[in-house]
């Protein structure tokens, strides 16, 4: 039997159920390409806490406006007429969502169908 290959079917399991993906922090090398890219508009839902002399974690998504966690990722759009799903900042999505299923194992255990 030839290998899996990976293709995402845009389910939105990942984005819509692990709250991993969405209640989370991400790295410094994350925030420095928002801060590159001047998306600022991503930069608000992130909220950094120190950790020491220059050093913070970066929570996403905490909502602007009340500063609680969201329930849903703000950047998720569900597409018209279609069970599908797509993602508003694709290009500039964190690390975490850019590697996500690690691997079919991972695939499997979360409830992703991209190698089905
Ligand atoms: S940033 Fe994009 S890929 Fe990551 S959880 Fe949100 S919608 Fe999904
Ligand atoms: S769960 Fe898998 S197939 Fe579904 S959107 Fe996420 S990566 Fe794509």
């Amino acid at each position: 039997m030839p290998p899996k290959t990976f293709n995402c079917i845009q389910c939105g399991n990942c984005c819509l159920n692990l709250s991993d993906a969405f209640q989370t922090s991400v790295s410094d090398e994350d925030v420095a390409m928002w801060e590159r890219e001047g998306r600022f508009d991503i930069l608000e839902w992130v909220h950094p806490i120190p950790l020491g002399e220059d050093h913070y974690i970066y929570d996403i998504w905490i909502n602007p406006k009340t500063g609680d966690d969201v329930y849903r990722c703000p950047w998720l759009k569900k597409l018209p007429k279609q069970d599908k799903y797509i993602c508003r900042i694709h290009d500039l999505k964190p690390e975490h969502c850019q590697k996500y299923p690690h691997s079919i194992k991972h695939a499997e255990e979360t409830g992703c169908n991209g190698f089905e």
